[in-house]
């Protein structure tokens, strides 16, 4: 497993038990907080739903907890689903006819909806109805069923995956950038209070600064260290403990993972443009998780020098990501000798 990747199901309930119930707990994000605060009583005020909304941003940094706060903001009930989840039209008829007014439909990874799929969304989100076929052929029947007025919230990994008449029907689009290792310490210590576990000041910097600005990684991270703490009898996660937990999980300095030193190595070792399906044949890894985990977080660093991807391209001849670095990283295509073919 890649280790700060989507959630194992035996993660749900730990992710559940720790998820902000609030948007005053949501730590960081500061501008999409605020834009949502205000986008949500504005539409209370109105007695109308709150706009369709996309979220956009790698995982784990809190599309779904915003879309779980949306719904509390909303005083609805959040209905769950995912674009992988959902192959026929049929699948989303069912939920969509059931919806109440002003309920929020959450539609995770929104970017793996069948394009079939997307088009009869839009007559749902736009007409507030849909076309369902009862005979398919020739003189085939449509009945038409009509949807309540309802907030479709998606979030997704790959927002340019998305069509532009589909991003196009969001009101509101926010994309969500990795967390500064300030905010990261904050979420720790939240975390720790509730699993009553007490992690030192220092530990706490340390396992922000390892956690490659996402709360996923941060709060796995401090997991596998309570576990660690547990077993050698220590009462306080002090620096010690967090520095032996990051060296058996071996996560090094900058935050990178075994595979995220293999991908570099790999890349390294050709010393010519790569593409995704060979380069994920040579580490053994699934494309869309190179693309959508690994190349983002990694085109967030800075080489230490000019082509320092060659020869040792492992981690230590780069530097760590500068804040707000994505920005700069998204005008670059690729991590350097990486094509998307
Ligand atoms: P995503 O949907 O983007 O993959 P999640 O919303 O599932 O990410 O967040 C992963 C974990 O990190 C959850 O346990 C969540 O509670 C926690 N988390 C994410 N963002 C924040 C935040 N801003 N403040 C506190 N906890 C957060």
């Amino acid at each position: 497993m890649v280790f700060h990747d989507t959630p194992e199901p035996s993660e749900a309930e730990f992710d559940r038990s720790l998820r902000p119930g609030s948007f005053a707990e949501f730590v960081g994000q500061d501008q999409i907080r605020d834009n949502l605060r205000i986008a949500i009583a504005a539409a209370r005020g109105r007695s109308e739903p709150l706009d369709h909304s996309l979220l956009c941003g790698p995982p784990g940094l809190g599309k779904t907890t915003l879309a779980h706060l949306i719904a509390h903001g909303m005083g609805v009930e959040l209905i769950i689903t995912s674009g992988p989840a959902l192959a026929a039209p049929r699948d989303l008829a069912g939920t969509l006819t059931r919806l109440k007014r002003n309920q929020v439909l959450f539609v995770d990874e929104i970017h793996r909806l069948p394009m079939a799929l997307e088009e009869y969304l839009y007559s749902a989100m736009e007409d507030h109805a849909i076309d369902v076929v009862l005979d398919s052929g020739p003189g085939g029947r449509t009945v038409r069923l009509g949807v309540q007025p309802f907030t479709l919230v998606g979030a997704t990994t790959r927002e340019g995956l998305l069509s532009a008449a589909f991003r196009s029907r969001f009101g509101i689009v926010e994309r969500l950038e990795p967390y500064p290792p300030a905010d990261l310490e904050q979420i720790l210590q939240r975390a720790a209070g509730r699993l009553h576990v007490q992690v030192a000041g220092d530990a706490a910097s340390l396992l922000a600064l390892r956690s490659r600005g996402t709360p996923r990684m941060a709060l796995r991270i401090l997991r596998r260290v309570r576990d660690l703490a547990q077993v050698e009898q220590r009462p306080v996660i002090d620096r010690s403990i967090a520095v032996e937990a990051l060296d058996r999980l071996r996560i090094d300095a900058l935050g990178l993972e075994e595979i995220d030193r293999k991908l570099l190595r790999a890349i390294a070792d050709r010393n010519e443009p790569v593409g995704l399906k060979t380069l994920a044949a040579m580490v053994d890894e699934a494309e869309d998780t190179i693309a959508e985990v690994l190349e983002p977080h990694l085109l967030r660093y800075r080489p230490a020098r000019a082509h320092a991807a060659r020869p040792h391209a492992h981690g230590a001849r780069l530097r760590p990501p500068r804040p707000a670095a994505r920005q700069r990283a998204r005008r670059r295509t690729a991590v350097p000798g990486v094509s998307q073919s």
